[in-house]
């Protein structure tokens, strides 16, 4: 009996102490906002919306299987912030067929076609061509059947292939591997690799809208997308969706396009109201979040964007909104988890790094907050001296400064908190 309890004693210390993990390195998840843009309209170099979820382990930093959500304008240069290239993203989804959304993808299609035509498709998984109810329909089929139409009408492609017989030759589309799914008011599955499982659900924006749930052995994270309430009129319970709220029940992360109670119709900003109300509101987000218990919620897609005077053609009533502005909006819906006002980069780790306790890897979420005031190490000034670009403290010269921090550390230069 003594024995027995002993042998109980050693197992569980070994399992307590982590002894099992020597077998492997320790699973981790990351979620990285690859832009955080809300709808077609620009401003101050902010990336169109996307996604990159990562997982794996520490010996490889989560990047074993890399899983891209949207790609708004600017994603592939996101992306090589974070030492990701297409040719290393193991599948693509779509939440739904906006330009927002969609039209970094082209970009992504052309190099994967240029440089890696030899290696496995990609897999691009979203909805079955959607009929609206206006009588056009929304195929992300064609899409990505026509992603490539660009360059073999300009004859690029047939001029690449010339060069390299490698290339595929029906161009961008060939290395890409379409896997859509009708989207249901029910969980589905849409796509596996190993023990990370993809889940999909139909959610209201526009027709063929879908939102989706990674969920991999330390953590989950659900992409809402543009997801609203199916009612679109505001004598609705809440704007957000329920069956979103249904697929984020017990997730870790939600990442969440929103849009600020500022822009509201009776507030004077002049966005016409279904395109108002078409978003989730800020503060029903947060509390969603909390009837889900999300411990993070990841505000994307913010409409307006931090700073912006305009948001597109629309004003901002009250001026340029900051991250507080936003944060208190999420603190007063109830929302007791940890608020992220997402910045292109903001990454989150899961579980938190054991070494500082943060579940924040890099601070990438400082980033665009701070960048404008940090000084660029000495090495990085007297590089950039003389170039082009040097206006001696000038807009340019922050540009410089801010790619460069990149590329030595994912705005590590910017740390500040
Ligand atoms: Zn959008």
């Amino acid at each position: 009996m003594q024995r027995y309890v002993l042998a109980v004693l050693l197992v569980g210390g070994a399992w307590l102490t982590g002894a099992y993990s020597t077998a492997r390195a320790a699973p981790c998840l990351m979620v990285t906002l690859t832009g955080t843009q809300s709808g077609p309209a620009i401003f101050d170099g902010i990336a169109g919306a996307g996604t990159l979820v990562r997982y794996g382990d520490d010996s490889n930093e989560c990047g074993a299987l890399k899983l891209q959500f949207d790609a708004g304008r600017g994603t592939i240069l996101r992306l090589s912030q974070v030492g990701v290239v297409p040719g290393q993203l193991n599948a693509m989804f779509f939440t739904h067929m906006h330009s927002d959304h969609t039209e970094g993808f082209a970009e992504i299609a052309q190099l994967r076609w240029n440089f890696n035509s030899a290696g496995p498709k990609l897999d691009v998984v979203c909805s079955e061509d959607a009929i609206s109810t206006l009588g056009f329909t929304l195929s992300c089929k064609k899409l990505v059947m026509h992603i490539g139409d660009l360059f073999i009408q300009s004859g690029e492609i047939a001029q690449r292939i010339s060069e390299d017989k490698q290339r595929l030759p029906g161009g961008p589309a060939d290395i890409l591997n379409i896997v859509t799914f009708q989207p249901t008011n029910e969980q589905q599955i849409v796509w596996t690799s190993g023990e990370v499982r993809v889940s999909a659900i139909r959610s209201t924006h526009i027709a063929g809208h879908a939102s989706y749930r990674v969920d991999t052995p330390v953590g989950s994270v659900v992409i809402g997308g543009d997801a609203s309430n199916d009612s679109l009129e505001p004598s609705r319970l809440t704007s957000t969706s329920d069956q979103v709220e249904k697929l984020a029940k017990g997730a870790d992360v939600i990442v969440h396009s929103t849009m600020h109670p500022a822009m509201a119709p009776d507030k004077d900003s002049g966005m016409p109201p279904p395109v108002y109300y078409r978003q989730a509101a800020t503060a029903d987000l947060g509390a969603m979040a909390q009837r889900a218990g999300a411990r993070y919620l990841m505000l994307t897609h913010m409409a307006p964007p931090l700073g912006a005077q305009r948001h597109g053609p629309y004003k901002v009533p009250g001026g340029p909104l900051a991250d507080a502005d936003y944060r208190k909006v999420v603190e007063a819906s109830g929302f007791t988890g940890i608020t992220i006002v997402g910045t292109d980069l903001a990454t989150i780790r899961l579980p938190a790094n054991r070494r500082n306790k943060s579940a924040f890897p890099e601070r990438n979420y400082q980033w665009r907050r701070t960048q404008r005031t940090v000084d660029p190490p000495p090495a990085i000034r007297d590089r950039c001296r003389g170039h082009p670009l040097d206006r001696s403290r000038g807009e340019g010269f922050v540009h410089r400064a801010k790619s460069e921090s990149a590329m030595i550390g994912n705005g590590s230069s910017a740390r500040t908190a």
